[in-house]
């Protein structure tokens, strides 16, 4: 399995199931998913990636922050699997910035977010890892998350008017971004 897996659409009800708890890390099949989950984010230039949205309902995500151009001002971050996450603290204060999924394609919605969470996770080689993420690493890590619940960015969207089609986001929101800085 080294090539890029199909991506289940909104509308397709694996993406609002509740995905499955892992017991079993050092499984061959899950070592597999995790490289063609990492091949599947990077090639379609996503920053993140859930198994469920490749018709896998695991919890098992992978963050792979790094400018690209559907995000070009993302912190570089070497991919990392994510297995049975969990949010334990957040900061009160909430931010909201722009989303897109590769499940949702052509729409990007402003999105409220913690700006800062603690969360604890079981890495591919079985190590139990804690960690603080704050702003846009903080936002990857919520929005994956909300897959293994069966939740998508456009159930967070507080208004309609917060949503945008793709081209209208790179000339309204990407440029502007450019030109201030
Ligand atoms: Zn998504």
């Amino acid at each position: 399995m080294n090539q890029s897996l199909e991506i289940a659409q909104i509308g397709n009800p694996i993406l609002r199931q509740s995905a499955q708890f892992i017991h079993n890390i050092q499984d061959e099949h899950l070592q597999q998913l995790i490289d063609a989950l990492i091949l599947t984010a990077t090639g379609k230039n996503g920053v993140g990636i859930a198994a469920p949205q490749v018709s896998a309902s695991y919890r098992l995500f992978i963050v792979a922050s790094r400018p690209n151009p559907r995000y070009p001002n993302a912190p570089e971050m070497k991919p990392t699997a994510m297995i049975n996450p969990r949010i334990i603290a957040h900061s009160e204060k909430m931010v909201k910035d722009w989303e897109g999924c590769l499940s949702i394609p052509g729409i990007r919605g402003l999105v409220p977010r913690y700006q800062t969470i603690e969360v604890e996770y079981t890495s591919r080689d079985g190590k139990l890892s804690s960690q603080k993420l704050t702003d846009f690493v903080a936002r990857i890590f919520q929005h994956e998350y909300d897959h293994l619940d069966g939740i998508v960015f456009l159930d967070r969207v507080q208004s309609s008017q917060d949503l945008l089609q793709e081209e209208e986001y790179q000339k309204r929101i990407v440029q502007n971004c450019d030109r201030t800085g």
